[in-house]
């Protein structure tokens, strides 16, 4: 898919000794380091102690993983300003020498996996297959939007006209993105939104989840050691309230590209709209989803029950794509339950630099919170299916919630997307089909999907009338891959642009129509 200049980013295998052996070595040394780090901005940053955060691991809250100032508001603004000075020399910089930082961040990147991966895990609780993951997928961003640069912003495209007249039709940047990211995908979602906004010719203001700026950071150093000139990304790590507000207040902001809660992403867009005298804006949203899963007779719950465990439970479920709803015909409803107990007794949640563990810690302990508020208002109603054990001497001193499975009536009763481990199940019957359709699609979110089915029309029929982005049938519903299949959803779940798909760069893009009387 990467025709000729594709070089995959490089895998590891975690099951053959000699290939984790070492990374484990070299994760070991970035262990116990603490990080103190500052924004990273087009102008020296004085130190300031008063506004510095403590970053705690989640596996281990005794554990600090360093210490963050944060931007102040005038520094943002300051930011701004640098940004928008910077914007007209990008924008006209070789599309070729933009592509060029860009790949080398990806070959960086990739030499300083077990560095980002530590910090991953360290910041953001992530279990090292998800850790391998996730600098592949950022590796692979920028690899395939270099190419994509390269096809789209190179030379102008001739189009027809008459005799005496030349059309010709080209892109360029649009101006100053904010790139506003989430802590579950802390390099590969951080590095996506950055990358693209800056080889589509846009000077960027990233500001990163506040749980996951230290590896944020590290991304940045390595992206202006690969040449990209500091004022064309800056780094501002803060708050919403402060940093975010100064972002999507500003009328020289040209778009904001997020991902988050869906919440958020209504704030963002009544910010910008609210700027008085401002161009209109650009928003690229990848938000929550409520994501489902229908199941029929004729599926094999052997099958079913694998690709569930994955798709609700890796990454302890801190995946917008996650799976939140299963629906399972009545016929097969009991077997694939009873399979589904035996294989939650089976995970294990723990340590995620510990290979055996399969479920890692969630992000903090508001997360914590709201999770187990959720689960025990299901287990008061007397819905609950099935418990993963949660061993307390592993787990006592990080934020940990064990998956957990209820039955539930539809998704109309959930009144949120619950982002963690929590499975909710509802039987259904052939005759009901296409109630759960419409309850779906009426539920307003549209991410991901799946349907396991053997029958093949009925397969078809599903993926076609469900409204989501991403459908995926007799397989796990999570771990989009660049290139392969473009990831993002509409509605509630976001404004339709497909990261890591061939369109992207277009939503960071102006076209100009230039008409030449010869
Ligand atoms: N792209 C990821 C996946 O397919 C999910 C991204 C997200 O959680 O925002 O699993």
């Amino acid at each position: 898919i990467y025709g000729e200049q594709r070089r995959n980013s490089r895998g590891v295998n975690l099951n053959v000794r000699s290939h984790y052996q070492p990374l484990m070595e070299a994760m070991a040394e970035h262990m116990e380091r603490e990080h103190s780090v500052k924004p990273l901005l087009a102008f020296e940053v004085p130190a300031d102690p008063a506004r510095c955060q403590e970053v705690l691991c989640p596996f281990d809250r005794r554990q600090r993983v360093g210490r963050v100032q944060w931007t102040s508001a005038d520094e943002a603004a300051r930011a701004v300003d640098a940004a928008w000075a910077a914007f007209p020399r990008w924008q006209a910089t070789p599309v070729v020498e933009r592509a060029a930082i860009i790949r080398r961040l990806g070959d960086l990147m990739e030499t300083h996996m077990a560095e980002l991966m530590t910090l991953c895990s360290r910041e953001g609780g992530k279990l090292l297959t998800d850790g391998v993951d996730e600098i592949r997928e950022a590796v692979d961003f920028c690899r395939y939007y270099a190419m994509k640069a390269e096809e789209l912003f190179g030379e102008a495209t001739a189009l027809p006209g008459p005799t005496g007249e030349s059309n010709r039709l080209m892109l360029a940047g649009k101006g100053v993105f904010a790139a506003i990211s989430p802590w579950n995908f802390p390099v590969a979602i951080f590095c996506g939104q950055v990358v693209a906004a800056a080889v589509a010719g846009n000077t960027v203001l990233a500001k990163p989840a506040e749980q996951t700026s230290i590896v944020a950071h590290r991304v940045i150093e390595l992206l202006h050691e690969a040449g990209m000139p500091r004022e064309v990304v800056q780094l501002l790590p803060g708050d919403g309230p402060t940093v975010g507000s100064v972002l999507t207040g500003d009328p020289r902001i040209t778009g904001v590209v997020f991902t988050g809660g869906t919440d958020t992403a209504q704030v963002i867009n009544r910010a910008l709209a609210g700027r008085e005298g401002a161009a209109l804006p650009t928003l690229v949203a990848e938000t929550g989803g409520m994501n489902a899963m229908i199941v029929d007779s004729t599926a094999l719950p052997e099958q079913v029950v694998a690709d569930v465990i994955q798709s609700a439970f890796q990454s302890a479920g801190q995946r917008c794509s996650a799976l939140r709803v299963l629906y399972l015909q009545e016929d097969v409803a009991d077997r694939v339950i009873e399979i589904l107990k035996g294989a939650m007794d089976e995970l294990r949640v723990g340590d995620p630099r510990d290979l055996g563990t399969d479920v890692g810690p969630v992000i903090d302990e508001d997360a914590r919170a709201g999770l187990t508020a959720h689960i025990e208002t299901l287990k008061a109603e007397g819905r609950l299916v099935a418990e993963t054990r949660l061993e307390t001497h592993e787990t006592a001193h990080g934020t940990f919630v064990a998956p957990v499975a209820f039955e539930i009536d539809g998704i109309e009763a959930l009144e949120r997307e619950q982002f963690g481990p929590i499975l909710h199940i509802v039987r259904y019957k052939s005759s009901e089909i296409d109630r759960v359709i419409d309850s779906i699609n009426d539920r307003g979110y549209g991410l991901t999907f799946g349907v396991h089915s053997r029958n093949e029309s009925f397969a078809d029929e599903i993926a076609q009338k469900i409204r989501v982005g991403n459908v995926y049938v007799n397989r796990n519903i999570i771990g989009a891959v660049v290139g392969v299949q473009p990831f993002g959803g509409l509605g509630l779940s976001g404004t339709g642009p497909k990261a890591g798909g061939p369109h992207y760069l277009l939503r960071f893009a102006t076209e100009k129509t230039v008409t030449v009387n010869t």
